[in-house]
């Protein structure tokens, strides 16, 4: 890995991009996952790999993930069950080498807000993110009884790398304050227990070789 000259800025332009884990996501194009720079190595944990990892979690958990129709307001992802009446609408933001992290953020809010038209005490939302600043920051920035009325979730996803560098993802579901809906707690539940049942269902997560293996 070398170094950039001084004042050098990344952008989309500038660095590539590694696949996705799989081509599980219909939707997804599977060449195009995390940014990262090939001549310094670092590396941007994208939208793409939230919304691939969030259709991988809420699938095993029992629920069925689809594109969301944007034009109808509906998040990148939109989650079904097919026994319960549950419904989640889920924007996904990610980091980008643009820095435009605050508006992606705020941009994500303001979708949120859009998607509420559809009103409904079945429909969970939730903006989903890497647990990263400044995300995080900018999430405890919002008041909790603001989230409470919007029913607004955080998901919050990490991914890293275990000794035999493959990729994991870890899920947390933050319910909004005073909600008694224990989304993290069913959730996880329900997939953990799908896990033990199959285990070899974890094995196509194996495959991916993540971000700290250098493609170039
Ligand atoms: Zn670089
Ligand atoms: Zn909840």
């Amino acid at each position: 890995m070398s170094q950039h000259p001084p004042k050098y800025e990344h952008k989309q332009k500038n660095t590539n991009r590694y696949g996705l884990p799989d081509s599980s996501v219909s939707w997804l194009n599977p060449s195009k996952g995390d940014y990262y720079c090939p001549t310094c190595g670092q590396w941007w944990f994208s939208e793409y790999t939230i919304e691939w990892a969030l259709y991988q979690y809420f699938s095993l958990a029992g629920y069925i993930p689809k594109h969301g129709n944007q034009r109808k307001c509906e998040g990148n992802i939109r989650v079904t069950h097919p026994l319960n009446k549950e419904e989640w609408i889920i924007e996904a933001k990610g980091l980008t080498p643009a820095k435009n992290d605050n508006i992606s953020f705020q941009i994500g809010l303001g979708q949120i807000l859009q998607a509420r038209y559809k009103h409904g005490p079945n429909i969970f939302y939730a903006l989903a993110m890497p647990r990263c600043e400044p995300f995080t920051q900018k999430a405890n920035q919002i008041d909790g009884k603001d989230r409470e009325c919007l029913h607004l979730h955080w998901i919050w996803v990490e991914q890293f790398e275990d000794e035999n560098h493959v990729t994991h993802f870890n899920v947390t579901i933050n319910c909004p304050p005073g909600s008694t809906c224990e989304c993290q707690k069913r959730i996880k539940s329900a997939y953990v227990s799908t896990l033990s049942a199959n285990p070899n269902k974890v094995d196509s997560r194996k495959t991916y070789v993540g971000p700290a293996q250098d493609f170039g």
